[in-house]
């Protein structure tokens, strides 16, 4: 995937956010539910969401707020303030939701994928978390994705398939270990290509030099 792969993609990530943020202005609760579908979907938005939901909750909650003194007690803009104003606290509440569960991804990924750790009762040790609460998001993980493998009950370990994509070094082509910006995972990459993180399928371009190209 090269240049115009990646600004295709890049706008259409664009594209993408700016419906929502112009959904939750003008009707939050579709707004919401597509700002959800797309973190749950879109393994690279779940990083992202949480950022887009705060962000808006509070431009919701003040829009909400100066509508309501401004509202001269008239029952139609004081209804469609409180509205706003719900919906900016919701937003808020789910902002902190999605930012817990992204931390606690990139957290797990970095111990999983960097460190390569299997042992759930390790990961959960080097996390500070409760084993049971640890395979429950480690499930999640390979559900929707982000990991391929199982979990082995017996053994309590992350049992992670071969990738797929494991680069090899053929030809003039370099790679280099990078860390991906939005999912933490280091990736093998061919440097001064666009390839996409392995874990979370956003993009990571490299200069020649191995230098990341930031895209968003
Ligand atoms: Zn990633």
């Amino acid at each position: 995937m090269e240049g115009k792969q990646w600004n295709a993609q890049v706008a259409k990530d664009s594209r993408d956010w700016a419906f929502i943020v112009v959904l939750l202005v003008l009707c939050w609760p579709i707004g919401l539910l597509m700002l959800l579908r797309k973190s749950n979907v879109d393994r690279s938005a779940t990083f992202k969401g949480g950022g887009v939901a705060g962000v808006m909750g509070w431009i919701l909650t003040i829009l909400g707020l100066f509508g309501m003194l401004g509202s001269r007690f008239e029952v139609a803009t004081m209804i469609t303030s409180a509205g706003l104003l719900t919906g900016g606290i919701l937003l808020i509440v789910k902002s902190k939701q999605m930012n817990a569960k992204a931390k606690k991804y990139r957290l797990y990924i970095s111990i999983v994928v960097n460190e390569g750790e299997t042992s759930i009762d390790r990961i959960a040790q080097s996390a500070g978390m409760d084993a049971d609460e640890v395979q429950i998001a480690l499930q999640e993980m390979l559900d929707r994705g982000f990991f391929h493998g199982h979990i082995n009950q017996k053994t309590r370990e992350l049992v992670l398939a071969k990738s797929g994509v494991e680069a090899k070094d053929v030809g003039n082509i370099q790679f280099a270990v990078v860390r991906c910006e939005n999912c933490g995972a280091d990736n093998k990459v061919a440097l001064g290509h666009v390839q996409r993180c392995a874990y979370c399928r956003s993009l990571i371009r490299t200069n020649a030099d191995g230098s990341l190209v930031s895209g968003r």
